[in-house]
């Protein structure tokens, strides 16, 4: 069990947060001035003193002076860290629940209104090699990853399991607090800290939807969904997926995985089962302070199966988002070989100097594709900016081939509330950072490395409890083989 003593669980004191909106115009400094809160505000009611929640484009975070209590104060908890960034819960400030661990901010909008965050976290990008400002996440996420989720060729839209990212400007002294924060942490696993130079990184940061358990209300898992379809270099007639092979090869499965095409098949028997244990492991493992009422365990994973199984809304999007990865990678990673990396670094090259360094994206390339087609006539093959098919087709492949690797890298988290009569699901999908074509080397080694390791093939002991559907479908329709 790993204890969190730095995230606080407290309800929110809604009379204390309240009683402390009418304080903050005592506040020295950083006071708002023009504050429009009534006195005619109701105790809990944060209804219409907000700005409309992120209407405007900008919201701010700066240090609030000690003791500053209610909203627009909010205290930030360091909750989790990533390789590539760091995420906060965000709490209104109450007088009981100031305690010296998290970061005390005042949040407001471009009016200098508060902003309603309760429900919301902080994700702040690192300074690592190749980690993503959290104005270019913005940017790719809307671009790149959003409208794969809205109206697909079925009809079904996706986008209520986006998740909303709001930019948001920290304050540097935030950022310094914030990194005392993380430095604090005792277990940590990774490196970097958050960037205080506003240059390259612009101080921006996320604020997402909160999928976290809340005690006594609502409990959530996370799933890794992974390749939902097998790899298109897998050696024919294998006895293991991609990501069942990727598993075999680092010793054997936790006990809280499934096989990715048992999960897209969406057969019951397999996805109940596989549930219990992950609702299980995850209240002894990771908080036993999430542990549900009596009875109301077996109803949680009962709801997840409905909702994963066949015929489920998260079964629906298991199959959108397997569609995706096949559609945007149908040969694999070993087709990007070293000839279509050359062409498609070429067409990036080419395309920088002629549009002041602005970076080539997938809707942009069908704008070359269309000024291709109007100039073939004249000179086949090129376009006025001299791009070729063959420079596009290269780009397009390995531009692609991201798209599949970032949703093979997804998160799916899913939470039930099951503290009123109704008990409801709903999910949002994460970590949908556009992945970086530098990662191209590494994808193919990690390819070749599994067929040439033979994990494909089922190196390693086949034993009774091997997950993949592959393994199992072979041993239904050729038993004489185990
Ligand atoms: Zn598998």
């Amino acid at each position: 069990m790993i204890e969190d003593p730095v995230v606080p669980q407290t309800p929110e004191n809604e009379k204390g947060a309240t009683a402390a909106i009418q304080d903050a115009g005592d506040a020295p400094s950083l006071a708002i001035v023009n504050l429009d809160i009534g006195s005619d505000t109701s105790p809990g009611m944060y209804g219409d003193m907000y700005s409309n929640k992120f209407s405007d484009s900008a919201i701010y975070c700066h240090m609030a002076p000690a003791g500053g209590t209610g909203p627009p104060y909010y205290w930030l908890y360091f909750l989790a860290e990533g390789a590539a960034n760091v995420v906060f819960s965000i709490h209104p400030a109450t007088a009981v629940d100031a305690r010296t661990p998290g970061t005390l901010v005042l949040i407001q909008d471009a009016g200098g209104r508060p902003v309603d965050l309760r429900g919301h976290v902080l994700r702040v990008s690192k300074d690592n090699k190749n980690t993503r400002s959290g104005a270019e996440i913005k940017r790719d996420y809307e671009i790149l990853i959003r409208p794969l989720f809205e109206d697909d060729d079925d009809g079904y839209d996706f986008a209520s399991h986006l998740p909303e990212l709001d930019p948001i400007q920290l304050d540097s002294l935030v950022i310094v607090d914030l990194n005392r924060q993380v430095s604090k942490q005792i277990y940590r696993q990774q490196i970097g800290t958050i960037p205080t130079n506003m240059g390259r990184m612009n101080n921006m940061a996320l604020l997402m939807a909160d999928m976290s358990s809340v005690p006594q209300e609502a409990f959530s898992i996370e799933i890794k969904p992974k390749w939902l379809s097998q790899s298109p270099n897998a050696i024919p007639n294998a006895l293991r997926c991609r990501t069942c092979a990727l598993q075999a090869s680092k010793g054997g499965a936790p006990s809280d995985y499934i096989c990715p095409l048992q999960l897209g098949l969406g057969a019951r028997k397999i996805i109940e089962p596989w549930l219990k244990r992950k609702v299980r492991k995850t209240i002894e493992i990771e908080e036993f302070a999430l542990e549900p009422p009596p009875g109301v365990e077996q109803k949680i994973v009962e709801h997840l199966t409905t909702y994963l199984a066949a015929g489920g809304e998260g079964h629906e999007l298991l199959k959108h988002l397997r569609h995706l990865q096949t559609k945007h990678d149908p040969k694999g990673v070993l087709s990007c070989d070293e000839a279509t990396v050359r062409r498609a670094d070429r067409l990036t090259k080419r395309y920088q100097e002629q549009h002041d360094h602005d970076e080539l994206t997938s809707p942009r390339i069908s704008d070359l594709r269309s000024t291709l087609r109007t100039t073939e006539g004249n000179q086949p093959g090129k376009s006025d900016d001299d791009f070729t098919d063959q420079e596009i087709d290269a780009f397009t492949k390995i531009h692609n081939l991201q798209h599949a690797m970032t949703l093979r890298d997804c998160s799916l988290f899913i939470k039930v509330n099951y503290n009123s009569g109704d008990i409801t699901v709903e999910s949002k999908l994460g970590d949908l950072d556009f992945k970086s074509k530098a990662k191209l080397e590494d994808w193919r080694e990690k390819e070749e490395d599994l067929i040439s390791g033979g994990w494909y093939k089922g190196f390693g002991t086949f034993q009774k409890s091997e997950p993949c559907l592959l393994t199992a479908s072979w041993r239904a329709n050729i038993p004489w083989y185990w």
